[in-house]
């Protein structure tokens, strides 16, 4: 039993029904429809294959719709566009743009930037340098060529930028993840708490929101970002051209660090297999950052381009399950919480009390003593779960709900296995029992065995953890 979980990109390499129930039955727990690409027709259909998929395995899978955010872009070149070092290049928004020159989808570009600011285009491949502005032209200097191509991302690093932190198309694509019941909406390009805590207004309580770390300013106030988010992302696809890339690393520890702090689970994402887009396994550098970045802390690394549009999908997520076991057969993750220390020591972090805190930390300290194979946490919401998982326990976490919902958002939880409780009186008795036949079923323990439970009373109302108690399966 997996702890770390895997979150797929579905695309055309991936789309289809086939592709989508193997990806399930592998070990995919969280499905990613990326809103960037492709027609709400085509997501549409994916996310009804997941959801008949995962009925078919009966396994929980979650779908995490992801919304393009204020994606800055190339905008439709003739012909791709021959950039050499020291060329002057003008960049113009898309309805003025005229022949030779850059169109953008970014109208506002020449309003915000500013002379001397450099730009970032695919990837961060070509640099340029503003030299001057006319208008609602940019004129730059070419610092990095190359070839330049339609609908590439530009990033502006240093710039302050004003688009607001939703498109037109994002709340659109709101719309549909909300229709399509995601239990994730994923926001791009967070710069602080307030475009999370707008999300969270709008999506109310019938998806979780994602934070995707992928920009300056949401570094400088990362732990408030954290705090409004139910989830984050680490995006070192964006974060990297944002930021000089040897600085991704150390800023990848740092989330995954407070995120884990916070209780709230973390993503890291991006580039983890790339290779693996045109090739059958992975390269040891590969294998190596997979392995850190569990090692790290996430509670679940991402595939993108490796499942959506690569040549090996299955494989590639293949290859997550292999490395992810093969770390926790170490024994090496056991050593944790390290992160757990608050400067301090007061912990009312995450919006769980100390209290919440204190019963989720003595359930993972007396399950470890008593010997316990697992920990049956009794959950309506999911956030006790999420909250005992952010302690990290070394035995598996069985997170008994009887909503629907959040037996498919525990999914992507680490060490979680989401038991829906369906067909039970809504009593401890009868809820605990049944988490402790979903412990036997599953193999993980013996009738006998100790099993810590925890719980809040009562159980209707969310958030409540204060009950802890010592049984036998
Ligand atoms: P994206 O986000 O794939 O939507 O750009 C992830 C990242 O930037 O790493
Ligand atoms: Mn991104």
């Amino acid at each position: 039993m997996l702890r770390i979980k895997v979150v797929c990109t579905l695309g055309p390499a991936s789309s289809d029904r086939d592709t989508i129930l193997a990806l399930v039955q592998r070990g995919m727990n969280l499905a990613r429809v990326n809103m960037s690409h492709g027609s709400r027709e085509d997501h549409a259909q994916t996310i009804e294959h997941v959801r008949a998929a995962a009925r078919e395995a009966g396994k929980p899978v979650a779908v995490l719709v992801d919304l393009q955010g204020p994606k800055i872009r190339v905008g439709e070149l003739d012909q791709p566009l021959e950039l050499n070092i020291g060329d002057e290049v003008i960049v113009a928004p898309e309805p003025i743009a005229v022949q030779g020159e850059v169109p953008t989808t970014y109208a506002q570009l020449a309003a915000e930037i500013a002379v001397n600011d450099t730009v970032l285009l695919d990837d961060g491949l070509l640099e340029f340098r503003c030299v001057r502005i006319e208008g609602d032209r940019t004129v730059f200097e070419v610092i990095r060529g190359g070839l330049l191509k339609s609908n590439k991302g530009i990033n502006l690093p240093n710039v302050d930028l004003k688009t607001p932190s939703m498109t037109e198309k994002d709340l659109q694509d709101l719309d549909f993840a909300l229709q399509y019941e995601a239990e994730y909406v994923g926001l791009s390009f967070v710069r602080k708490a307030e475009d999370v805590v707008d999300l969270k207004r709008r999506v109310g309580d019938r998806a979780l929101v994602v934070a995707k770390i992928e920009k300056v300013e949401a570094l400088q106030v990362i732990e408030e970002v954290i705090a409004e988010s139910d989830m984050v992302m680490v995006a070192r696809g964006d974060l990297g051209v944002e930021l000089p890339f040897q600085r991704v690393p150390l800023v990848q520890k740092r989330i995954i660090q407070l995120a884990n702090y916070h209780g709230r689970p973390v993503i890291t994402a991006t580039q983890m297999l790339e290779s693996m887009i045109e090739s059958a396994r992975p390269t040891r550098a590969e294998a190596s950052d997979v392995a850190n970045a569990i090692l790290d802390g996430s509670d679940a690394v991402m595939l993108s381009a490796e499942t959506a549009i690569g040549k090996y999908p299955l494989q590639a997520l293949e290859a997550i399950v292999c490395i992810g076991s093969e770390i926790e057969r170490s024994g090496f993750l056991e050593r944790g919480p390290r992160y757990l220390t608050a400067p301090g020591g007061l912990r009312t972090r995450g919006g769980a009390s100390i209290r919440e805190h204190a019963i989720a930390a003595a359930t993972v300290d007396a399950a470890k003593q008593i010997g316990a194979p697992a920990i049956v946490v009794i959950t309506k919401s999911g956030f006790s779960a999420r909250l005992v998982s952010s302690y990290r326990p070394s035995m598996p976490v069985f997170a008994v709900t009887t909503e629907q919902t959040t037996f498919r958002q525990l999914a992507a939880v680490w060490g979680v296995h989401p038991v829906l409780a369906e067909d039970v009186e809504v009593t401890y008795e009868d809820l605990s029992d049944f988490g402790r036949r979903a412990v036997l079923e599953a193999g993980v323990g013996e009738k006998g065995a100790s099993v810590a439970i925890t719980a809040g009373f009562p159980f209707h109302k969310t958030g409540s953890t204060n009950n802890m108690r010592l049984d036998r399966l």
